[in-house]
């Protein structure tokens, strides 16, 4: 048998497959090969045997089928944007679908259906031509389908929950070729699944969201301070977010200032805490919230006012571009106590890296409006999300930034329970557990071995099959 170099692959079974795709069928070596397999942390490297780049749901089809009988891992890839580069595998078969990119609004019934190439900045661009949007991404690179899958918070969701709260049905190939419909009426169980089961069920190739009425223009913004007044800043947060309107989303982020328009060169490289922050209430109601903001002192840099709500939406974009390295470490928060507070504080003054960024996320109105058993997700009642980036640009110095992350997971952990599994890293099975509720994760193992008992699509923060 003549196989493929490099790749101990039969040389006929992969030009029967290049035959039967509409997208391309990238090799090592092809042009495309390298581009093909980036994805958004700098520090994967990954060469798959095989990339489709997927044109369709019929491609898709081929290629799982392929896998299956060849016994290659598979990797799916939408946005590229989750940390742990699952999107990209050594030596299986990529699945890239992010070519696939169409989307359709419909303004009279208020839906979009878009393919899972889709990234929040272009369905935003077009729901948005209609004066729409559902819950989407706060940086507009991330894929639709992988953020969906897990949960999707966003800077809509205390008013309309989370993406997966707007979810209306997906299209997914599952593990024996067939292509299902999930939503409440079609396959119900699958449908459930996927919504916060992340793609441990199948490859969906698209999917169609509920719409809302937002913008063009909503209040926003930036308003950053010097971290010497971080622990008060953290506690004014506190009462600001215990009782906001379900129209204001605001989180608080610690940063060191970069070199942007801005910033004020005398701050550039000091380290800042502040808040991000979007409103989706009337003019008035949104400068209502900014006062309130504006009550703890005069922001060192002030960037709240009336704003497009596509600017919302890839405000941080320029933060966390393509590219460069990164260790995540991700929990849900039980509180913001004042001992919580000082450990934020303590381990953000130890920051390594001028790129690194902590983020922590209010969650409640309408997603912890939502019955723990509706859907998948974990932990409904999370008050907080506390996000850290660590990021820095030279390999050499791994090991350093990478033990800070990991140093700051550590001490908050006594806060914490519980994880979003789209914000976990690479941390094994127990983890993925801490995610989910024991109820949400036991039924999410048995759907696993209705749809996927042979654990074909495992390279994602992965449910064993039961049994
Ligand atoms: C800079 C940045 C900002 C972020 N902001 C947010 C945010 O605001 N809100 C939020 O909720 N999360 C956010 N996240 C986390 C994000 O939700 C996850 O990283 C998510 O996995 C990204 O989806 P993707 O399609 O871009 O990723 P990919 O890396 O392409 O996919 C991630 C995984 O999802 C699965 N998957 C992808 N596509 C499919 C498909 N079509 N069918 C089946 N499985 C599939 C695969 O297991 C894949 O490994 C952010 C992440 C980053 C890096």
């Amino acid at each position: 048998m003549a196989t493929v170099a490099g790749t101990g692959l039969d040389a006929a079974a992969v030009e029967a497959l290049r035959a039967a795709v509409r997208g391309a069928l990238l090799r090592p070596g092809d042009a495309d090969y390298d581009a093909a397999r980036r994805v958004w942390n700098g520090m994967i490297d990954r060469r798959p045997a095989l990339i489709a780049r997927c044109a369709g749901a019929a491609d898709v089809i081929k290629g799982v089928a392929f896998a299956r009988e060849h016994g290659l891992l598979v990797a799916v890839r939408g946005g590229g944007h989750n940390v742990t580069g699952n999107a990209v595998c050594d030596d299986g078969l990529m699945l890239d679908l992010s070519p696939m990119k169409g989307i359709r609004v419909d303004p009279a019934r208020l839906t979009v259906r878009a393919e899972a190439g889709v990234t929040w900045g272009e369905l935003d661009r077009e729901t948005q031509a209609f004066g729409l949007a559902t819950t989407g991404g706060q940086v507009s690179t991330t894929g639709i389908a992988g953020l969906t899958l897990g949960g999707g918070i966003g800077w809509l969701m205390r008013k309309y929950g989370l993406a997966i709260d707007n979810l209306l049905s997906a299209d997914v190939v599952t593990a024996d070729g067939r292509l299902l419909t999930a939503s409440a009426d079609e396959n119900p169980d699958l449908f459930w699944g996927i919504r916060g089961g992340g793609g441990n069920f199948g490859v969906v190739t698209s999917f169609e969201y509920r719409l809302h009425r937002v913008g063009p223009m909503i209040t926003g913004g930036m308003a950053l301070y010097p971290a010497a007044r971080a622990a008060e800043l953290l506690r004014f947060f506190r009462a600001l977010t215990a009782d906001a309107p379900e129209d204001l989303n605001v989180v608080l982020a610690f940063l060191t200032a970069p070199p942007a328009p801005f910033v004020p060169p005398e701050l550039v490289g000091t380290p800042l805490v502040g808040f991000a922050l979007g409103h989706l209430g009337t003019p008035e109601e949104g400068q209502v919230a900014i006062e309130r903001i504006r009550a703890f002192g005069a922001p060192a840099i002030d960037l709240l006012g009336p704003m497009p709500y596509t600017a919302l939406q890839s405000m941080t974009d320029g933060a966390l571009p393509f590219g460069l390295r990164v260790y995540l470490k991700s929990s849900h928060l039980t509180g913001l106590d004042d001992a919580l507070i000082d450990t934020v504080v303590r381990q953000m003054q130890a920051v390594t890296s001028p790129l690194s960024q902590v983020v922590i996320v209010p969650l409640g109105g309408a997603v912890a409006r939502v019955a723990d058993d509706a859907t998948a997700f974990g932990r409904r009642d999370t008050p907080y999300d506390i996000v850290v980036f660590s990021v820095w640009t030279e390999p050499g110095e791994d090991e350093r930034h990478m033990r800070w992350g990991r140093d700051f997971g550590e001490a908050v952990r006594p806060f914490a329970r519980g994880v979003y599994v789209n914000e976990m890293g690479v941390e094994g099975e127990e983890r993925v557990r801490e995610a989910y509720t024991p109820a949400t994760y036991q039924r999410l193992a048995a759907l696993k071995r209705t749809y996927d008992p042979d654990n074909l699509f495992r390279l994602n923060q992965n449910i064993a099959p039961a049994g």
